[in-house]
Order: structure tokens, then C-alpha cells, then sequence
């Protein structure tokens, strides 16, 4: 099916010019979610992934089934002040300020051959981030995926140094 007519787009949300792209449309119909987990799934065997990372809130929802049905680990990446043992930070630059993502230190290990996978690729910044989180531990960063790229704002550009998959596009 064209996973793209499930995505429902909400004008100005949640501020004013912002083109939301909503995939809890996506989520609801079984069908899809199986064909995104699938798809996702195919990129993982193909980059050779041993652990799946996902940052939050959504990338959990996309990260951990294709752990699960591929008999891999899952690893939460997190917003500060959520993970309860000894971890390790990156932050990074936002329009307005910085944002820090956070992973518990004995999560990955160097050997370990990452595929990260998140809902939606934007500028590239939150999944970047990611990818130095992770390499922080020695881990090697195989590939990224995403269910949807905005391709207007050139994520792909800061993420060329890592193979990348997206499923859907927007303009
Ligand atoms: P970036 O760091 O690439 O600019 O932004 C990507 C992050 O912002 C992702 O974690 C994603 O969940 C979130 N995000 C930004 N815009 C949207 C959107 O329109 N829809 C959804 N579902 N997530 C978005």
C-alpha cells in the first residue's frame, strides 16, 4: 500500500507555519504499521544492524518493533533527566538554543553495529546527534532510517556520511 495517503498533515501545529506530518494515522492502520516495520526491518538485515537505537518519543514507536521482530536489542535515547543509571550526553544546536540526548553508558559497546531509527527526518539534527551519541561508546553507526523525510530541509545532506533510508517523502 502507498504508506503516504496514511500520514495526515496538520497546518500550524504545534506553532504558527508548521506543516505537521501526523503518524499516528500510520500507527492506527495495521496494515501500514506492518508494511513501515517491515520496510525498516529489510534496510536493518541489508546494513548488517546487531542493535537498534531510537531516539524519543517516536523513534520507540518505529525502533522497537524492528528490534523485536529482527531478535535485536533495542536502545532508548533520551530527553535529560530520564534514565535512571550512569549515561552519556551530546548536545546540539537548535534554531533557538541547544537540546541534549542522553543513553545509558553501558547500553552499546564497541563491536556493536548500530541502525537508529526515528519517525521523521527534518534538519538532520536530532538523528546527527544520535549518531555521536552512540559513537561516543565505541559503537559503530551502520545506517539511519526514517518513516518520512522532509526533503525540502536537506537532512540527508548533514546525515552523508552514513548510508540513509527514508520511506516517505514531502516537499
Ligand atoms: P530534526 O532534528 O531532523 O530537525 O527534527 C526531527 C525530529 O523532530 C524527529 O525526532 C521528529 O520526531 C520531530 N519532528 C519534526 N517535525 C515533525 C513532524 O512534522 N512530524 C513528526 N511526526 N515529527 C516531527
Amino acid at each position: 500500500m502507498n504508506l503516504k495517503d496514511t500520514i495526515v498533515t496538520i497546518p500550524n501545529f504545534p506553532k504558527e507555519g508548521i506543516m505537521f506530518r501526523d503518524i499516528t494515522t500510520l500507527l492506527e492502520n495495521g496494515e501500514a504499521f506492518k508494511q513501515t516495520i517491515e520496510e525498516l526491518a529489510s534496510f536493518a538485515e541489508e546494513m548488517g544492524a546487531t542493535v537498534i537505537v531510537g531516539p524519543e518519543a517516536r523513534g520507540f514507536l518505529f525502533g522497537a518493533p524492528v528490534a523485536a521482530k529482527l531478535g535485536l536489542g533495542f536502545v532508548p535515547v533520551r530527553k535529560p533527566g530520564k534514565l535512571p543509571r550512569a549515561q552519556i550526553t551530546e548536545e546540539y544546536s537548535l534554531e533557538y538554543g541547544t537540546n541534549t540526548l542522553c543513553i545509558h553508558e553501558d547500553a552499546l559497546k564497541k563491536g556493536d553495529k548500530v541502525l537508529i531509527i526515528d519517525d521523521l527526518l527534518a534538519t538532520g539534527g536530532t538523528a546527527l546527534a544520535a549518531a555521536h551519541l552512540c559513537e561516543k561508546t565505541g559503537a559503530k553507526v551502520v545506517g539511519l532510517a526514517f518513516v518520512i523525510d522532509l526533503v525540502d530541509l536537506k537532512g540527508k545532506e548533514v546525515l552523508k556520511d552514513y548510508p540513509v533510508k527514508t520511506l516517505i517523502e514531502f516537499e
